[in-house]
């Protein structure tokens, strides 16, 4: 298969880099094809806004980020660096998000590739999320790290349940355009850890790469289940992510 590691760290020598790094050879060596979008190395802009687009404005009286994303999309005059992103996207079967997580979220490169990248129009219309997502077809995983341990992001801990934690990126952006979502990968606090603990972190996870396909995805409520509102139907019971039965 086709992989594409989309991975946001400031340092190559960091664990975020030994991991990405680890991906590659790991999935290399199993045959499957490989690209990276190392964020800070390609100096990626995050910041979406007017100069996204090569054509003329389709909107003059104001400025419409999603209508014009539309209108790049459908006449290929979308800035280079982002069709580029999205021509990895289109090749790609899995897609693996590397990054530490800052704030409780994705570091700001790797969100303003997504604002940028997962345009209107390419990623997103009316009538196209969720089951009948446009990514319809592809799988991807989050892998991350974090500063504190894994009994802080239990479902009892401090930090609160990292499947809640990660539920925007999970539901919001990924199911949302229509992905299969992997369990996550998380490597907690490997700045905290001795060599030993660190070593076992990435071995962990090399074995997570060997064994995708046996990798239980997410659970995400099909649009059966919801009714013309777009709230769970009386009676089904609530088990993905932060929904609850009210
Ligand atoms: P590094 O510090 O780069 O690496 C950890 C250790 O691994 C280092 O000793 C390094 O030398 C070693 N290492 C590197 N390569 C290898 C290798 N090949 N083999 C073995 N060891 C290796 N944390 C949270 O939990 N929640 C938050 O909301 C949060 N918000 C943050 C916000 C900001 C702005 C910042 C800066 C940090 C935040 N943190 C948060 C902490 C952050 O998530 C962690 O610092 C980060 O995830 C650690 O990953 P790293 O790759 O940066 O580790």
């Amino acid at each position: 298969m086709q992989v594409l590691i989309v991975y946001a760290h400031p340092e190559p020598q960091s664990f975020n880099g030994a991991m990405k790094d680890l991906a590659v050879a790991t999935l290399t060596a199993q045959g499957h094809g490989v690209e990276v979008s190392d964020l800070y190395a390609m100096g990626w802009n995050p910041v979406a806004g007017p100069d996204d687009f090569t054509g003329p404005r389709a909107k003059t009286a104001s400025f419409s980020l999603a209508r014009e994303q539309t209108v790049a999309v459908e006449t290929g005059t979308l800035a280079a660096d982002i069709a580029a992103e999205q021509a990895k996207l289109t090749r790609a079967d899995l897609v693996i998000f590397q990054f530490p997580l800052w704030w409780f979220g994705m570091p700001a490169i790797l969100k303003g590739w997504a604002d940028r990248v997962f345009a209107r129009g390419f990623a997103y219309l009316p009538g196209r999320k969720y089951d009948t997502g446009m990514f319809h077809g592809k799988t991807a995983m989050v892998v991350a790290t974090t500063g504190t341990s894994e009994d802080t992001y239990a479902p009892d801990g401090i930090d609160g349940d990292i499947l809640s934690v990660l539920w925007p990126i999970h539901n919001g952006l990924l199911r949302y355009t229509g992905f299969d979502v992997l369990h996550p990968y998380m490597a907690y606090m490997p700045a905290r850890l001795d060599a030993e603990g660190r070593a076992t972190q990435l071995a962990g996870y090399k074995a997570r790469l060997q064994s995708l396909s046996e990798t239980p995805r997410l659970f995400f409520h099909p649009a059966t289940d919801y009714g013309p509102d777009e709230r769970l139907k009386p009676g089904v019971q609530a088990r993905s992510g932060v929904q609850r039965n009210v």
